[in-house]
């Protein structure tokens, strides 16, 4: 044996799996065809935050006069927010090189597919540098992600110029002044946020009824209209025909309740999904159940194939980073024998658009599916005394708690910064807490997640400042 544990793919599912891994004391390999960090780290989450960041402080800067504030005249360095983005991506990157030497896990830079081997399968890997190297370890964790989903049928397909996915969207050489965006999930209204910052006209088109569809409907509704203020165009229930090239970006022809429609822009982006990163891998060969681009896997992230286990977005959804170390961190600890508590830990959903959306459990609508009486509380920020000092009164908090037992099942939030409060609930869902633990709990003054404290209140007609 080579090593104990190779570790296939490098994002947020797998290098965190290895650091485990190495921190139970398990000679740990990891596989990487591009760079350390994965999508999260170099194409997604947090080059994204970068960008934001530069949009809503250039946004600010139009609202000054609101907090007695002046500037001559703003403008902004387009090719200088990108390379902050990618300055931010490469430091994080460099990061986890860090920590992979500091816990003596082997990097392996290339390509690896699966084969036959002694137990677990072997593991051979095309080396970036050229020539190959095969390996065997005692497991081996498929952590390779997944990419955007494309539909080449009506034209949503990447092109790099005209039409882009969020890895074109990320390093684009100058800024489009109008825009197209097709999908209204977290990637598509991330962008579309941060390109309205910087003044693009921009649409966005969705297929379902309702924009941010996973969230509660009244979170859709409000963000839709926060969205609306600042200048965002929706076509909601929205099917796209085609999407062509034109001689000076773009046409998407669209039926909208029946009415055809065609929108016109300088660029496309295409954020319809993602889909698991499963082709090359060998994996047919080797017996291992695939389902709509997923892994089909156990509760521990086994694929039934002896020592071979996946987790991340590759096992199905939700597609999300901290889920893809959250299961990588259970599936090394199972592979220890150390018996993990089962993954029942709600996973919290973060939008981090301007206003912010996050939440953690059911919606409404999903509690009452499930035959649960509820109980619904709800708070807005503009009667929260941080929020009207701050000038940030957009948004509110919705609990929905299960009237029979009080148990809290879900939690939604709109507004400023409130993807760093969700954590508070997602945090009482785990812990089981009912209203009482949430009534009982003392919350700074002043915060904004005085709000959380209100809208548990709420739902049992205890509100203070209503
Ligand atoms: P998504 O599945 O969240 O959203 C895609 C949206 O496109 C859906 O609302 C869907 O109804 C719509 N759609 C699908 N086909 C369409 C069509 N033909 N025309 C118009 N609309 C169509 O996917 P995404 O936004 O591409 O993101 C991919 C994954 O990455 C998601 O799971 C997402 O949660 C995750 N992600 C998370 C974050 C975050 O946590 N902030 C950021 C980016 C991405």
């Amino acid at each position: 044996m080579d090593f104990d544990v190779i570790v296939i793919g490098a994002g947020p599912g797998g290098y965190v799996t290895a650091i485990r891994a190495a921190q139970l004391g398990l000679k740990t390999a990891i596989v990487e065809r591009e760079a350390l960090g994965g999508v999260c780290l170099n194409w997604g989450c947090i080059p994204t935050k970068a960008l934001l960041k530069s949009g809503e402080v250039y946004e600010q800067l139009g609202h000054l006069a609101d907090y007695g504030l002046k500037v001559e005249k703003a403008s902004f360095d387009f090719a200088g927010v990108i390379a902050r983005s990618r300055k931010v991506s490469a430091q994080l990157n460099a990061g986890v090189g860090f920590l992979m030497k500091k816990h003596k896990i082997e990097v392996v830079e290339g390509e690896a597919t699966l084969e036959k081997g002694q137990g677990a399968p072997k593991v051979v890997v095309a080396l970036k540098a050229g020539g190959s190297r095969s390996l065997q370890a005692r497991h081996v964790i498929l952590a390779t992600g997944a990419r955007a989903r494309t539909i080449p049928a009506v034209g949503l397909e990447p092109d790099g110029e005209r039409v882009w996915t969020y890895r074109e969207a990320m390093v684009p050489k100058a800024a489009p002044k109008s825009l197209v965006v097709i999908g209204s999930g977290a990637i598509g209204i991330e962008f579309a946020s941060f390109y309205r910052a910087l003044g693009a006209d921009v649409t966005v088109v969705e297929a379902l009824p309702r924009i941010l569809p996973v969230e509660d409907e009244e979170v859709s509704k409000a963000a839709q209209k926060a969205f609306e203020r600042r200048g965002l165009k929706f076509r909601v229930g929205a099917a796209v025909k085609k999407l062509s090239k034109s001689k000076s970006g773009v046409e998407v022809a669209l039926e909208v309740g029946g009415k055809a429609e065609t929108l016109a822009a300088d660029v496309a982006i295409v954020a319809v999904g993602i889909v698991g990163n499963v082709e090359g891998l060998g994996l047919e060969a080797l017996g291992v159940k695939v389902e709509k681009t997923h892994v089909v896997t156990d509760a521990h992230g086994g694929t039934g194939v002896p020592g071979l286990y996946a987790i991340g977005d590759l096992a199905g959804p939700p597609w999300l980073a901290h889920k893809a170390s959250h299961e990588g961190v259970h599936c090394i600890e199972h592979i220890a024998g150390l018996k993990p508590s089962n993954l029942t830990a709600p996973i919290p959903g973060c939008t981090y658009a301007n206003p912010q959306v996050a939440s953690v459990g059911l919606t409404e609508a999903q509690a009452k599916e499930k035959g649960i009486a509820v109980k619904v509380g709800r708070f807005p920020f503009k009667v929260n005394g941080k929020a009207i000092a701050s000038g940030e009164t957009e948004g509110f908090v919705k609990t929905v708690f299960d009237a029979a037992t009080g148990a809290l099942v879900g939690a939604h939030m709109i507004g400023a910064e409130v993807t760093e409060m969700i954590q508070g609930y997602a945090l009482a869902i785990t812990l089981e807490a009912t209203e009482a633990e949430l009534h009982a709990t003392v919350y700074p003054h002043p915060t904004m997640s005085e709000a959380m404290h209100e809208s548990a209140l709420d739902a049992f007609g205890k509100v203070l400042h209503i």
